[in-house]
């Protein structure tokens, strides 16, 4: 069976990871969060009192990246895998909204990104992966057989983050995500190392009026397409 690699990139909440679950199950490949990477090295941030209101003490991390540990464990019921940093499980701690709006400055840390991306090589090493993030069809797989751009509007996406965060008993303003929506997607494609943009061979996907059983099948196909070229061609 041939195995190829699949890097979904885009702007924050475009639902990527939902399709790229859903992918990697059907193909029985692995998926990977790349994102809950980042989330991590900020709440270890966050703990370590790197980051405290206003301030952030770059240097700070940067001296003690050695001592951040993010390995990722595959939760059966859940049917994907958990990020743990420094062997707990901070699934739930990394997606609250004050995570969400320090991940990005700390993203734009060329240190932050070299240690995680070399990380995110390894685990695709083998290829049969499905990674999402901002940086994946550009930087960490260049070469991955299908890369996805996913966009909608900032406000569906805003709304998409608000329900979930409903959903988990958060109690929070529409208008926050949205500014943090909004204000992550600036620093994501306006950073200096790495910036969000659409690598030039990736398949752009706008998902605004599209359901997710819709996206995924199309996906799907596209992935099982290139798939099956690769198989004839070898
Ligand atoms: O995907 P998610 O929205 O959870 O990512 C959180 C943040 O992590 C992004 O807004 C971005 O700042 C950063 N990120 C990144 N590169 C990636 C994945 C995420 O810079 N490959």
């Amino acid at each position: 069976m041939q195995t190829i690699t699949i890097a979904i990139d885009g702007f924050s909440s475009t639902g990527k990871s939902t399709v790229a679950k859903q992918l990697a199950e059907a193909l029985k490949y692995v998926y990977v969060d790349s994102g809950a990477m980042y989330r991590a090295v900020t709440l270890y941030a966050m703990q370590q009192k790197f980051i405290v209101a206003e301030s952030f003490d770059e240097d700070g991390l940067i001296n003690a990246l050695d001592n951040v540990l993010i390995s990722f464990k595959y939760n059966e019921e859940k049917g994907f895998a958990e990020v743990y940093l420094n062997g707990e499980n901070v699934e739930k701690e990394i997606r609250t909204l004050e995570v969400s709006n320090y991940v990005s400055t700390v993203s734009t840390v060329p240190e932050v990104r070299r240690k995680l991306v070399e990380q995110q090589q390894e685990m695709g090493a083998n290829k049969g992966v499905v990674m999402d993030g901002r940086d994946i069809g550009t930087v960490v797989f260049p070469d991955a057989e299908l890369k996805i751009f996913m966009t909608a509007s900032a406000e569906t996406r805003a709304l998409r983050r608000y329900r979930e965060l409903l959903d988990r008993g958060d109690d929070i303003e529409y208008e926050d995500v949205l500014q943090n929506v909004v204000s992550r997607d600036y620093i994501d494609s306006t950073r200096e190392d790495s910036p969000l943009v659409k690598a030039e061979d990736a398949i752009e996907f706008d998902n605004s009026n599209l359901s997710i059983e819709d996206q995924f099948e199309r996906i799907l196909n596209m992935s099982r397409d290139i798939i099956g070229q690769k198989k004839s061609d070898s």
